[in-house]
């Protein structure tokens, strides 16, 4: 009888909460679902309407019911780690960043982690729930999650901003099928300030509305083969932090430890890299799921846009890559056309 009680024993918000916070968990909310999910279909369908599902093809219907991924599905728990690592930029033209999201050790590794522990935590008050976890690979949208559990507001900048940690923060989720108590659903009041920084400082105007368009962001298009205009290149040849930096709700005074990372990288030795060389020095961050000669584009490109080289350098550089078999890549070579026909 005593085994039965304890195994049943209901779990609480708060002990779980402190337990994540102790094991380096920045942000917890949750939610109790009421077993309507027409929140979570019109939220999706919202943005399929607005065309900015990034990038991936969803289909809402799918998507709708968390019972697609936990049968009775009755809480929701977002847990998040701020990303917001501190680097000193400088002027050299030879260098590239790259976001912060891929600063230190890959964020699914350090989430799905995170997440694992609190499914152990649950399944040790009651080994019978059922559970579903992601970050940012899963099925499930898990920025709005954290809208849901409390976690923050939407921003300008379509981010989710936490108002200790700001926006650079990366969200997991957890789905299960037992009741926890102490929850109490309330809606988060967006603080976004409408100062329109943000906005203002878009090189590439994709914020407008409280939406992104994702096909002329930065950030979107540093993950594809498409080719960048060079006026409006930046200084990443990975991603894009300006509207989360300029954000009045950054918190610049979170460094976590384990992201430490100087978080930019020699740009030549990226072009001249074989595939072997990145895995080496890439392997281990975010960004490392890319196509390699999607990140050596956006090298080149930066390259060629910051010591502003002219037809002859760029058709030498071409060859010295050719003779070093480092050309084989349709999208390298679509990128040296791109930019010699922007020289014609
Ligand atoms: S990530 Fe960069 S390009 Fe994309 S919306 Fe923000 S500022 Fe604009
Ligand atoms: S920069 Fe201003 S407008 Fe943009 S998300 Fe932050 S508070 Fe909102």
């Amino acid at each position: 009888m005593l085994i039965q009680l304890n195994y049943l024993k209901m779990l609480d918000s708060v002990k779980i909460k402190e337990y994540l916070l102790v094991q380096g968990v920045d942000i917890v909310g949750f939610h109790l679902l009421n077993g309507n999910h027409d929140e979570y279909y019109n939220h999706l369908n919202q943005k399929k309407i607005n065309n900015n599902l990034y990038p991936r093809k969803v289909n809402t219907n799918d998507y709708a019911n968390y019972n697609k991924v936990v049968k009775n599905a009755k809480t929701l728990i977002s847990i998040g780690i701020c990303y917001n690592n501190q680097i000193n930029k400088n002027n050299n033209k030879n260098i590239g960043y790259y976001s912060k999201i891929s600063h230190g050790i890959d964020y699914h590794v350090i989430v799905n982690e995170k997440l694992l522990l609190l499914k152990k935590y649950i399944l040790q008050s009651n080994g019978n729930a059922k559970i579903y976890t992601c970050c940012d690979t899963g099925i499930l949208d898990d920025r709005y999650i954290s809208y849901l559990c409390g976690n923050g507001f939407y921003g300008k900048n379509s981010m989710i901003i936490n108002e200790e940690f700001g926006p650079s923060v990366v969200y997991g989720s957890l789905v299960c099928d037992i009741e926890i108590n102490n929850i109490s659903n309330h809606q988060v009041i967006s603080k976004c300030l409408d100062c329109n920084l943000c906005e203002k400082a878009c090189p590439t105007n994709s914020l407008a509305n409280y939406q992104l368009s994702y096909h002329t962001c930065l950030s979107y298009l540093t993950q594809t083969s498409k080719m960048i205009d060079l006026d409006l290149l930046q200084d990443s040849f990975y991603g894009c932090d300006i509207c989360n930096d300029v954000c009045i709700y950054q918190n610049n005074n979170i460094n976590h430890q384990c992201f430490n990372d100087i978080g930019y990288f020699d740009l030549l030795k990226l072009i001249k890299m074989n595939k072997q060389e990145y895995q080496n020095c890439f392997s281990k961050k975010s960004l490392s799921w890319l196509n390699f000669n999607i990140i050596k584009k956006n090298a080149l490109l930066l390259y060629v846009k910051n010591n502003n080289l002219n037809k002859d350098e760029l058709l030498n550089l071409k060859q010295e890559l050719s003779n070093a078999h480092l050309l084989n890549s349709k999208i390298l070579q679509d990128t040296f056309n791109y930019l010699l026909e922007r020289n014609d």
